[in-house]
């Protein structure tokens, strides 16, 4: 066994070792591809990412939607071809790289590291799932007046599904109404949370409604491609998430009244919006997961760094075991959740979203509750200053808390998980393992 002979004891060359595992094959690793084009971004984000982020950050308290450092990086990397790496479907012909699912998760690490990152790359929600759901599911007009420009990063979109006054975890429920009217469909309902319709970039909003009441129930809604400056169509207001509102990534409360839409702009079938929904939410999970873990690693960062700072009752605080352990366990957690990760996205890219939804769920779950856990101990090592925005810390812990419900909460996932292990399993032979029977 190839790691035996590694030398453990104090002293010894951690990285020298790993790197002897690696060598040797034995821990996993991405294809060289993959590993090529995240050195590529990491560089990109090293030297010109990261620096500009006290840039970035003051430009956005200044009220900077689009903050001027974001665009002169945008048209960088785009210059470069680091531009839409996380669209699988991307054809020869659209700007930017296609990389496979388990191509982007390295990227997506990078990219994570900090929250605006992924804007400069146009590999950000909620545009990407919205682009891919264009690329599936659009007709050629669709796709010339919408897609086009989306994948340019020239227009921002937002996708409005959820509403205040219903339970919309369970879509059955939704109640906005979707009406023919001859060449026209008139659109009238209430949604919130609708990340980014209220930013002034945001040109396309993919709403979802009722077409058919009557249908069964995972055939009455579809999708409509409503211009956001179309008539009837009104921000409410930009939503306090944990007491904090941003300029650049909003979520929105609107209604929609009597707006009238061509027949042409329903998106996909009449009556399979669900279906159509669903297709959206698999990469789009797996994005998040792929991000949040990039952040995690920021965070475990900051707690080695700040526990190696300061001092309590004559000892560091990283001497003390409560902290090595909030530093172990969030290493481990972690390298768990990448691995799982990295498995989901390589079934995505092998056998699709629908036969790899119980391993999309599973990271949704563990990705969430360990990115949770993570910038709980980071907020604790931190001290006071852990609640303050000085660090991401208290930021992270926000978004973490949040991501544990939307893309689905946690119970929905849990729910489907045990729905589909219950059919996975082979109960044939359990008996044996029974004593007495
Ligand atoms: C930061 C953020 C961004 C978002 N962005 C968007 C967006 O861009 N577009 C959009 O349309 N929506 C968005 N959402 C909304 C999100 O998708 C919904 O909040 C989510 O689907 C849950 O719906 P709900 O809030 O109506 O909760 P409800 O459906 O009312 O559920 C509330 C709670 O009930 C419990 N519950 C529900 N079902 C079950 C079950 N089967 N078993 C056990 N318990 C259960 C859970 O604890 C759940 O959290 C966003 C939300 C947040 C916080």
């Amino acid at each position: 066994m190839a790691g035996a002979n590694v030398d453990v004891d104090v002293g010894v060359d951690v990285v020298n070792a790993a790197a002897v595992l690696i060598e040797e094959g034995c821990m996993f690793e991405l294809p060289e591809k993959a590993r090529a084009i995240q050195a590529e971004v990491e560089q990109f984000f090293t030297e010109h990412v990261l620096p500009a982020n006290s840039q970035w950050q003051k430009e956005a308290s200044d009220g900077f939607a689009r903050p001027p450092v974001e665009m002169a990086l945008r048209d960088r990397a785009k210059a470069l071809g680091l531009w839409n790496m996380a669209l699988p479907r991307l054809t020869e012909d659209e700007p930017g790289m296609r990389l496979s699912n388990l191509e982007f998760t390295g990227v997506a690490e990078v990219l994570g590291r900090l929250e605006w990152a992924s804007r400069v790359f146009n590999c950000h929600a909620p545009d990407v799932p919205n682009m891919e759901l264009l690329q599936l599911f659009a007709t050629e007009k669709q796709r010339e007046q919408w897609l086009k420009p989306l994948l340019e990063g020239e227009m921002g979109s937002a996708f409005a599904m959820t509403e205040p006054d219903v339970a919309s975890s369970d879509p059955a429920n939704l109640e906005t109404c979707i009406e023919r009217d001859g060449e026209y469909f008139i659109l009238n309902g209430r949604k919130w949370f609708a990340s980014n319709a209220g930013h002034e970039h945001c040109e396309l909003i993919i709403a979802v409604g009722v077409t058919d009441p009557e249908a069964p129930k995972s055939q009455r809604q579809s999708l409509l491609l409503v211009p956001r400056h179309a008539p009837g169509v009104d921000i409410i207001r930009n939503l306090p998430v944990f007491d904090h509102t941003s300029v650049t990534n909003m979520h929105t409360e609107l209604t929609f009244t009597d707006v009238r839409i061509p027949v042409d702009q329903l998106l996909g079938e009449r009556g399979a919006g669900f279906s159509i929904g669903q297709a959206r939410l698999g990469p789009a999970r797996l994005h998040h997961c792929m991000r949040a873990i990039g952040e995690c690693e920021v965070l475990i960062s900051l707690m080695v760094e700040r526990s190696q700072a300061r001092s309590t009752f004559g000892k560091r605080i990283d001497e003390y075991g409560a902290t090595q352990a909030a530093i172990s366990l969030s290493r481990i957690e972690l390298d768990q959740c990448r691995l799982l990760v990295q498995r989901a996205a390589h079934l995505l890219d092998t056998v699709g979203n629908k036969v790899a939804r119980k391993q999309i769920s599973m990271i949704k779950v563990a990705v969430a509750r360990v990115y949770q856990d993570i910038a709980d101990r980071a907020v604790q090592i931190y001290g006071a200053k852990g609640v303050t925005s000085d660090t991401p810390a208290a930021r992270a812990f926000n978004r973490a808390r949040a991501f544990r419900i939307y893309d689905g909460p946690d119970e929905v996932h849990l729910q489907t998980i045990a729905r589909l292990e219950a059919a996975d399993q082979d109960l044939s032979h359990v008996a044996y393992y029974l004593s007495g029977e």
